[in-house]
């Protein structure tokens, strides 16, 4: 199961993505949280990264599709994979559709979680509250759903069309949640 999880930054993919990997065995691949490890550890790519991270922009497609590739030949033979955070430009998902392919594989569903610009901005608010994360701060999140907004919302048509595309109502609580996610993967 290749599985994208979809939505604005703080609609709740992690929090569904980790769910998952606790249910399901499935291996979670957020580009967000390998750019912050990279960021902790030093590395010249974390160092690369950091301003444009805490500005709220994205980093490059070249960046984080080698990351993604990375990771799916570290991890072959994973019963699933959660796309949580990437793709986030068209070059990202016509590129992970190719790696894909070239391992014989495809994505097989795109959950879209949907949740108004009020409630992320709460939930925005109380994470960097509790985690301190930069990239929360009011000004860059302006800009990151901005980024999302521009560059990340036209993915919907291009899954849509492929027919991948499912929509599950992100303002539920976490449960409800996870239950409509899946019944989604759960489908034939
Ligand atoms: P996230 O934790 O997914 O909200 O990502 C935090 C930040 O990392 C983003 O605001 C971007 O600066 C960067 N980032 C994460 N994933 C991507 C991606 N797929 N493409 C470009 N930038 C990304």
């Amino acid at each position: 199961m290749n599985l994208v999880i979809f939505g604005p930054p703080g609609a709740g993919k992690g929090t569904q993505a980790k769910r998952l990997v606790a249910e399901r065995g499935y291996i979670q691949l957020s580009t967000g949280d390998m750019l912050r490890a990279a960021r902790k550890s030093g590395s010249e790519l974390g160092k690369k990264v950091a301003g444009i991270m805490d500005r709220g922009e994205l980093v490059s497609d070249e960046i984080v599709i080698a990351l993604i590739e990375e990771q799916l030949d570290q991890n072959k033979g994973a019963p699933g994979f959660i796309f949580d955070g990437f793709p986030r430009t068209l070059a990202q998902a016509e590129a992970l559709d190719a790696l894909l392919a070239s391992r014989g594989s495809q994505v097989d569903r795109v959950i879209r979680l949907n949740v108004d610009d009020k409630a992320l901005l709460d939930r925005i608010t109380l994470r960097f509250e509790e985690q301190g994360r930069d990239d929360d701060n009011p000004t860059a999140f302006a800009v990151r759903l901005d980024a999302y907004n521009k560059q990340t919302a036209p993915l919907l048509p291009y899954y849509r069309d492929k027919g991948l595309l499912k929509e599950v109502n992100g303002m539920d609580d976490i449960d409800a949640v996870a239950g409509a996610v899946s019944r989604i993967l759960d489908l034939d």
